[in-house]
């Protein structure tokens, strides 16, 4: 395979660095539906307007050398047999070595207006989209209304108190308390985290919880764990909470409650688990298909830490496998595994503090383990010219939030 095309569907954590990795040796095409790549986990600093769009949404132009051919379209069928991917606008692309990368998508798990009326938080516009609302709300309360009038307008809620609901409502919390405050309102605002378990941030260890609690303390966000959604609609949300429902008029309601796999990747009649990861060889080779490769969150890798499941971390450390195994392949050497690694974790709590968690174990809060997340991720980006331009940027502009105001003031 002198002169193979390589095909990667998908731009995220494992789509990207997979191609930054085969820069340079292969004819490759990254196939995306966005026309920049997102560093996710920055995305409630985004939301707060700590870091801009230009930081952490780079457009691939910027970021892949020019060999690279970047195809802006959605992929809607993938033919293994065929090898070729059909397109929602432009011509079928085949392929000899197919990367998957796309990724899963919300899972509302049937609850009953969920995906009609809440916003999920994936993508850059999806943060534009809660920001408005916020912003919205704010300015529909009058100056004069008593708080528990206001604290009645101002009333979120965030569905899922993993890391990134946690992280969510007290961004969302500190944001609005701040607006408040400058606009002169009275009281608080309401801010409230729903989840089905028994605690927040089920799949971390009990150090780094202390923080996140404390965060949700500090930020008075109300936790509801052992407390399942029901219903949502257009302004109203109902719960269940050892039997007792309850109904609350809601500003917006936001879904962190999980990922699912992506109607493409159902469609694949390949080897998959029960929760329908596709099942991969520890070369990141699909089982029955050793030119097409698999990685990120749609794979299931067994030789990795379970808590690395679905995190950025694990989809690009296995980019670094996949783009030497692609390489190995086309050249007819032997493929090569890895076992991958816990690098640690980093949360934003708020506008002020973060929480991290070191891969020996330790934990620190407050705003030095903000500082420390900053710095880690200036370090994760893609590309050394993107991570000087950005922890410049970071370092001489600052990264303080930028208030919510007014509609004709925002910008
Ligand atoms: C808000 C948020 C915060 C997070 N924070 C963290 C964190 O702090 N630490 C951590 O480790 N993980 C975090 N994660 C999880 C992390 O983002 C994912 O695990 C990681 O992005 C998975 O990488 P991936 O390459 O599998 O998929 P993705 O990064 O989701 O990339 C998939 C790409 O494929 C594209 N695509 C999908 N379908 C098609 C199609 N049909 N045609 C063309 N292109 C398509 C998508 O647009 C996307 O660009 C966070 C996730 C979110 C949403």
């Amino acid at each position: 395979m002198a002169k193979a095309r390589v095909l990667i569907l998908g731009g995220g954590f494992g789509g990207l660095f997979t191609a930054l990795g085969l820069s340079n040796s292969s004819d490759v095409t990254l196939l995306t539906d966005e026309d920049h790549f997102l560093f996710t986990p920055m995305l409630y600093e985004y939301l707060s307007g700590e870091v801009e769009a230009w930081h952490i949404a780079p457009k691939y132009e910027e970021l892949l050398d020019s060999d690279v051919h970047v195809v802006v379209d959605n992929a809607t069928a993938i033919d293994l047999n065929a090898s070729q991917v059909t397109l929602e606008k432009g011509d079928p692309l085949k392929f000899d070595v197919l990367v998957l990368a796309v990724g899963g998508i919300t899972n509302y798990v049937g609850v009953e207006g969920a995906e009609q009326f809440t916003i999920p938080f994936r993508k850059i516009h999806h943060a534009d989209r809660l920001r408005s609302r916020m912003v919205d709300t704010l300015d529909h309360v009058p100056p004069d209304f008593a708080p528990q009038d206001v604290r009645r307008e101002l009333t979120f809620a965030i569905v899922g108190a993993g890391a990134s609901g946690c992280e969510l409502s007290t961004k969302m919390a500190d944001l609005l308390l701040d607006a408040m405050k400058r606009r002169a309102l009275h009281g608080e605002p309401r801010v409230l985290v729903i989840e089905m378990g028994d605690r927040v941030v089920p799949g971390m260890g009990e150090q780094i919880r202390e923080f996140v609690e404390e965060a949700l303390r500090e930020s008075r966000v109300e936790v509801h764990t052992g407390t399942r959604v029901v219903n949502v609609g257009s302004d109203s949300l109902t719960f269940e909470h050892q039997g007792v429902r309850e109904q609350l008029k809601t500003a917006a309601v936001v879904w962190t409650g999980g990922v699912k796999m992506r109607p493409l990747i159902e469609q694949l009649d390949v080897e998959k688990t029960s929760r329908g990861l596709l099942k991969v060889k520890p070369t990141l080779q699909l089982v029955q298909h050793d030119n097409v490769f698999a990685l990120g969150d749609i794979a299931f890798f067994p030789d990795a830490q379970p808590t690395l499941a679905g995190t950025a971390q694990l989809a690009l450390q296995q980019a670094g496998l996949v783009a030497d195994n692609v390489k190995s392949l086309t050249a007819g050497r032997t493929l090569d595994t890895r076992h991958f690694e816990e690098l640690g974790e980093a949360l934003s709590l708020g506008t002020e503090r973060g929480a991290v968690l070191l891969s020996g174990g330790q934990a620190f809060g407050g705003a030095l383990a903000r500082q420390a997340r900053f710095a880690l991720y200036t370090s994760r980006l893609p590309t050394w010219h993107h991570r000087l331009r950005v922890g410049a940027s970071w370092f001489f502009e600052g990264t303080a939030p930028r208030p919510l105001l007014p509609l004709g003031l925002e910008r």
